[in-house]
């Protein structure tokens, strides 16, 4: 405890992220005054972590600071917009110096990368509690939308969804991997990627795009239903990685990469005439997404066995964990 409210901002709050020219009045007065570009539509989005819900107890406060941040400029890649401007609500039980430090610093890193400044917020006692709203642009009425996907239309993922899941379960003592695994995984979880510059080039190809928080499946069927479609998702098609496979197995490896969650990767739908030309300008390898089945008419989302036949993922994959 001991430093004053004033004091903390000033010091861990004011220099967070990248100063912009576009903020005319930052940290500091009521509110902060921006300048929106008048060419652009404003998007905006908000995600809160509760301690012990979105992440463990005791969490490395740096990675606090960076998934506080992360999960919101996931939120604006699944828009296909261009995060600016962020505000922290903190709520916290004392005001740890070590702590806000390295929240801070995770923060700020993030924010850096991507060309974000954090221009207010507000700070209060109470249990740990982070809640990040984000703004960012659009060109008018290019906005990426769920909607847009129509049956035929070949669906992607980014990244090797299930890591961040994985690692979620070894913080937790639930899952054991090879050290060299266990490190990878962890850092999945407790560092994830959001693919904001993959989302802003999407904006020319892809006609629906969703973020992938809730697991892949749960959301290609979110994204194929405000479509008004369903979707064929080719089970063996759906990337993990080597560490997945080499901890859980292949086909636990993929069952979770399905229903786990907390992936920040981005899934979205191309119409078939353009897959060409995004595989042209966006080499999948440089990239990093795949094909993983298409949008189709009848509603509901099937996944297929290598030999045809339709599994059933009615229950989350934590459950391969359970006690
Ligand atoms: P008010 O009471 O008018 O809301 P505060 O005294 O709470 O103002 O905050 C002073 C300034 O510091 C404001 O510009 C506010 O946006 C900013 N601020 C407060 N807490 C934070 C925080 N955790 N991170 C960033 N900015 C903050
Ligand atoms: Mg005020």
């Amino acid at each position: 405890m001991g430093i004053s409210e004033f004091a903390l901002i000033e010091r861990y709050f004011r220099h967070c992220g990248v100063k912009r020219s576009d903020v005319r009045l930052g940290i500091g007065d009521d509110a902060a005054v921006l300048d929106c570009p008048p060419d652009a539509e404003l998007v905006a989005t908000v995600d809160t972590l509760v301690a012990g819900v979105h992440f463990p107890i005791g969490s490395p406060a740096a990675s606090i600071g960076h998934r506080a941040l992360a999960v919101n400029l996931s939120d604006l890649a699944a828009m296909g917009a261009r995060p600016a401007w962020a505000l922290l609500s903190l709520t916290m039980p004392s005001a740890e110096e070590d702590w806000l430090g390295e929240f801070a610093s995770g923060l700020s890193a993030l924010a850096r990368t991507h060309g974000v400044a954090l221009v207010g917020g507000n700070t209060t006692s109470g249990p740990l509690c982070i809640s990040v709203q984000l703004l960012g642009h659009v060109p008018r009425s290019a906005a990426l939308l769920r909607t847009g996907g129509k049956p035929d239309d070949v669906l992607f993922v980014s990244g090797t969804p299930g890591d961040s899941a994985a690692g979620l379960a070894l913080e937790q003592g639930q899952l054991t991997a090879a050290s060299h695994a266990a490190k990878y995984l962890r850092e999945r979880f407790l560092f994830p990627t959001p693919r904001v510059a993959l989302g802003e080039r999407l904006r020319k190809f892809a006609s629906a795009c969703i973020d992938v928080s809730d697991g892949l499946l749960g959301d290609a069927a979110k994204l194929a239903q405000a479509s008004g479609c369903g979707a064929r998702i080719e089970f063996e098609s759906i990337p993990v990685s080597e560490s997945l496979v080499e901890t859980l197995g292949n086909e636990t490896a993929r069952t979770l990469a399905l229903t786990g969650g907390e992936d920040y990767e981005l899934c979205f739908s191309v119409p078939a005439p353009s897959v060409g030309k995004l595989r042209q300008e966006l080499p999948p390898e440089q990239w990093g997404y795949r094909s993983i089945g298409v949008l189709r008419a009848e509603a509901g989302v099937h996944v297929m066995a290598a030999d045809a036949t339709v599994m059933d993922f009615s229950h989350s994959g934590f459950h391969h964990f359970g006690p």
